[in-house]
């Protein structure tokens, strides 16, 4: 129970396009509060193209994370265009020719998304972006696997932080993007793109989770 085969594209990637789908609305009207209102309507735009990509045929992990990210660089305009196109395409270059994703392959997916998406937006923690997310729960990842817990349980801890990272964005001023417009006005609203994260991440692991053999 403790290795992903690597013909689970499909099914794990539909589950995160369903996520992202079923929440547009609430995204764009989190986005609303301190942006421009877009976000919902861009990554259902993105994710919804990719979707039609996909059609019914088996996909690698790989191959769906990869095309996931060539569809949102070149398809999504605004600030997670780019930062979410990169986000997939090091997930997906992280687990090339793997025939079955392991718990250690799965770390590595993550931090090379970590790191290509702060090398590219340059946000840290406490910013108020979708790093307040990520960060923390790739750190609950990597802890869950130090402590030797199964692939399925590191996940659930991931998830759990991903959720606090999200709901601690809450009380941030933002400091990037068009919310750092707002200065202290900011405060009191959740970050729309640490919610999508969330979502992501959220979505990604219980689909995984299923498919564990
Ligand atoms: P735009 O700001 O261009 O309208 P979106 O609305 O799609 O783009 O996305 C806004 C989200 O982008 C914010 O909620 C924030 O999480 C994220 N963001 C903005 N700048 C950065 C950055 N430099 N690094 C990481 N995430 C960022
Ligand atoms: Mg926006």
């Amino acid at each position: 129970m403790d290795t992903l085969s690597a013909n689970t594209g499909r099914q794990i990637l539909l589950a995160v396009v369903s996520a992202i789908q079923e929440n547009a609305a609430y995204l764009s009207e989190l986005d609303g509060a301190t942006g421009d209102g877009d976000h919902g309507v861009n990554m259902n735009k993105g994710f919804t193209s990719f979707r039609n990509k996909l059609g019914d045929a088996p996909v690698t992990v790989s191959d769906g994370l990869s095309t996931l990210g060539s569809t949102l660089l070149t398809e999504i305009g605004g600030a997670m265009g780019p930062l979410y196109g990169t986000l997939f395409m090091a997930m997906g270059s992280a687990c090339e020719n793997e025939s079955s994703i392991t718990r250690e392959i799965f770390a590595d997916m993550l931090t090379n998304a970590l790191n290509e998406v702060q090398d590219l937006g340059g946000a840290a923690v406490g910013d108020k972006t979708l790093l307040d997310t990520l960060v923390p729960a790739l750190e609950a990842y990597k802890a869950a696997l130090a402590n030797d817990l199964s692939f399925a349980d590191a996940l659930r801890q991931m998830t759990a932080a991903a959720e606090a990272g999200k709901e601690s964005t809450r009380e941030m001023v933002a400091k990037l993007g068009r919310a750092s417009r707002l200065g202290e006005r900011s405060r009191g609203h959740l970050d729309a793109g640490a919610t999508s994260c969330y979502l992501i991440l959220n979505a990604l692991a219980t689909a995984m989770i299923a498919e564990l053999s």
